[in-house]
Parts: structure tokens; sequence; C-alpha cells
């Protein structure tokens, strides 16, 4: 008994020593004028998603005319995906000190180089925090020690550094935020830690490591109190935005800067693609999907969306938008030795087409598959007697059961091709209109 405590213990202390954050996403927007560099850290804390979402759609959504933009989307993956404010701790207390067995060592470590760059500018790092700040004490959500709705400084300004006026970029910011505000009570303010006197925790924090190696650095918090994603990240954008305007980088964004349209940008999750041969369009996915061809190791996924994640859990594969598990794909295992990349297909009667593995393609009313050698063809929901490949036939959109679409509305399907035991890749077929 004692012994196999003992031993539990040890397991429990090597998972702890062996245990590392997942490494974070890179972008670099580049302007073909030069200019300023700004760089944006989003997800230090893994429970603040308005901290993450904003710089996901900036990375996806933006094009920079002027200057240049680098952005880190998510700092702290792992707590990301568990929604946890640092699973590994508080990130944002590991910036004067990290031991090499810190879990988040290598993100912290990479972190601070990229800061250091002689190029960067200024930095960003992107929050929610508790309750509205106000000057004077209110009640317990509205005070001078809450943190939403805030552009936190450590000091008033960094002498001799271009853009070390803090204090008074902050306040340009707050005043232009607070002219388009969705309700009276999200007033931004500007709140000054003091943090080379008064505040010994906030010492080890990312923007204090910054301002000691003389490089600008705000952090903005929008409020955890505000519940709307959309709303958060359209708070965090238009600062984002304010401060670029500040810095005279110039940019195109390929929406209107309104909360309708920052909420579909937030809920635009892309593709995901697995193994080159088959992909996944994740925006109505079904929440859980049966028997998806996979390597039984190293299958490759890859998301368009930065803050895409695949976490292997006891039922399958979980898909995560940020902190949203948004689908389970339930694997069923084959070997993928197979050298087709396409088939020969007829939509609705037209010619043969070339269709890659991992595309979608649109029939309104029927299709047809051109039949191949040893190859099986399976359309998943259709069934005919006697049918091994569901080849060299007419097959009409109505007769497939909609309870095997990919999407919640019914409309797009599964085209599986076998040879021998492999899987050699999925087309999906859409209902068109
Ligand atoms: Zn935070």
């Amino acid at each position: 008994m004692r012994i196999t405590k003992i031993f539990l213990w040890i397991i429990a202390l090597g998972v702890m020593l062996l245990a590392k954050n997942s490494p974070f996403a890179f972008y670099a927007l580049n302007g073909e004028q030069e200019g300023h560099t700004l760089l944006v850290i989003g997800g230090i804390h893994g429970d603040e998603p308005g901290g993450y979402f904003a710089p996901a759609i900036l990375a996806q959504y933006y094009t920079i005319k002027k200057g240049n933009v680098l952005i880190v989307p998510n700092l702290n993956p792992d707590s990301i995906m568990t929604f946890k404010r640092g699973i590994y701790k508080d990130m944002n207390r590991k910036f004067a000190h990290i031991s090499q067995k810190d879990p988040d060592f290598d993100n912290v470590t990479r972190i601070k180089e990229i800061i250091k760059d002689s190029k960067v500018d200024f930095i960003v790092n992107l929050h929610d925090g508790r309750g509205f700040y106000r000057q004077e004490w209110e009640n317990s959500i509205f005070n001078p020690k809450a943190w939403g709705q805030t552009y936190v400084i450590d000091q008033k300004t960094l002498d001799d550094v271009p853009f070390g006026d803090l204090d008074n970029i902050t306040q340009q910011i707050e005043t232009k935020l607070n002219q388009s505000l969705h309700y009276d009570f999200h007033t931004f303010g500007v709140r000054n830690t003091q943090t080379r006197f008064n505040d010994e925790e906030q010492q080890n924090s990312l923007t204090f490591f910054a301002i000691t190696n003389l490089k600008p650095a705000i952090a903005i918090e929008t409020s955890k109190n505000i519940k709307e994603l959309d709303l958060k990240t359209f708070y965090q954008l238009s600062s984002i935005e304010a401060l670029m305007d500040i810095m005279g980088i110039e940019y195109e964004r390929s929406f209107e800067m309104n909360l309708k349209e920052v909420d579909k940008k937030v809920k635009e999750y892309g593709k995901l693609s697995i193994n080159d041969n088959m992909a996944l369009e994740l925006e109505n996915i079904q929440s859980i999907l049966n028997f998806v061809p996979l390597k039984k190791e190293e299958n490759r996924f890859i998301f368009t969306h930065p803050l895409g994640r695949i976490h292997q859990g006891k039922n399958g594969y979980e898909v995560f938008i940020g902190h949203k598990r948004i689908a389970l794909l339930k694997p069923d295992y084959f070997s993928m030795e197979c050298d087709i990349q396409d088939m020969n297909i007829s939509l609705d009667k037209r010619a043969f087409e070339a269709v890659r593995f991992g595309t979608i393609v649109e029939a309104k009313e029927q299709f047809l598959v051109e039949g191949r050698e040893g190859v099986r063809v399976n359309v998943i929901g259709y069934a005919k007697k006697g049918v091994i490949s569901e080849d060299n036939m007419q097959i009409k959109m109505d007769w497939i059961d909609g309870n095997y679409s990919l999407d919640k509305d019914k409309m797009v399907f599964r085209l599986e091709v076998y040879k021998d035991n492999n899987f050699c890749g999925m087309i999906n077929i859409k209902k068109g209109n």
C-alpha cells in the first residue's frame, strides 16, 4: 500500500517536471512602407478571451500598409484551452525570474527575446480584468482596485525613448474609446500602478520587464464583467487601432468596425485540414463526428484560425478555438498508404473534373464519381443494397441521410475513398441551391 503511494507520488512528480506549455503562434504583418513596429501580445491569461480573440482577428483580417505589427495571439496556449488563468501558475509573474524547470520557461524566454528585439517600438499586453476601474470607490465592482476597462501603465513616462510618454498615449486612447462606448458605464480609465515604487508583485510582469529594457509597454484590460465576447473584442481592437494611429501605423481591415461585424469575425472558425487528405469547415460543424478516418499516431492538424488546437482526450480528438470546444472527432484508425490525391467527379451531370481530397464541391441535384481500379468510394449516409463501391452511379443529394452531415444545417456530406485497407482521402459534397 505504502509503496504504491510513493510510486504514484513519483509518477505525479515526473509528470509535473515533464510538463511544458505548448509553443505560441507568431504572426508578422509587415507594411510595404517602412514605419514603426507594434508588438501585440494576447492570451497570457487563459480565462481572458477578450485578450486573445482580438489579436486572432488582427492576425487574420488586417493588412498593414505602413509600419509593422507583430502578433502573438496565444502566449499561454495550455491555459487558454482549459480556460484557466494559468495552469502552471500566473505566467505574468514570471518575467523577473523563472526556473528552467518551469513549464512556461520556453514561452517566457522566447517572448522576452521578441520584446527586446531592436525593431520593436511598443508593446501591448491584452487582458480581461475584474470589475470596472473608477478613481473613487463606489462599490465592490466599480472602484480604484478594479482592473476592468483600464489602460495600465507602470509609470508615467519612459524618458528619451520614442513613444515613452505612456501617460499621454494612454490618455489619448482613453479619450478616443470613451467616445464610442456601447454602455456609459464601460468608461475606460488610465491606471498607473507605479510599479517601481509601489508594486513589488507587478515588478514580475511582462510590461515591467519591457519597461526595464527601455521598451514602452502598456496593458489593455477589458472587463470580465462584460460577458459579450464580441463587445470586449470590439473594445480591444478599437484600442489597438487608436494606438496604431498614434504610432503612424497605417492599416486596412476586411470588415467594418462595428459590433455586428466583429461578432461575425469572432465566430469565424475557419478550416481544419487533417493529414493533407481531408478538411473540415469549422463554422457550423456538428458537435460530434463519428468514424473520422485518422492515423493511430502523428496526425497532422492544420488550422487557419490562430487559436485552433487539438486536444486528444479519452473520447477522441477535441477541436478547440481558443477556450471553446467546438467539436469532438471520434476516430476510426486507418493506415494511409495510398497514392491517389483526387477523384474524377461529375456534378449535376456536367463533365468530369478532378477533385482533390480536402476540398468542397457543390451539387444541386446529383453527382457521380468515376470508378477506379481497386478503389472503394463510400458516401457517408447513403447505402444501396449489394453495392460495395458507390462509384459510376448517379447519387441524388436527397438520398443522403441528413444525420450523417458534417454541418449542423445538414448540407455538407462526406465522400470517402479507400484503397485496400487504406484511407486515401475525403471530399466534401455540399448541397447547392
Ligand atoms: Zn490578465
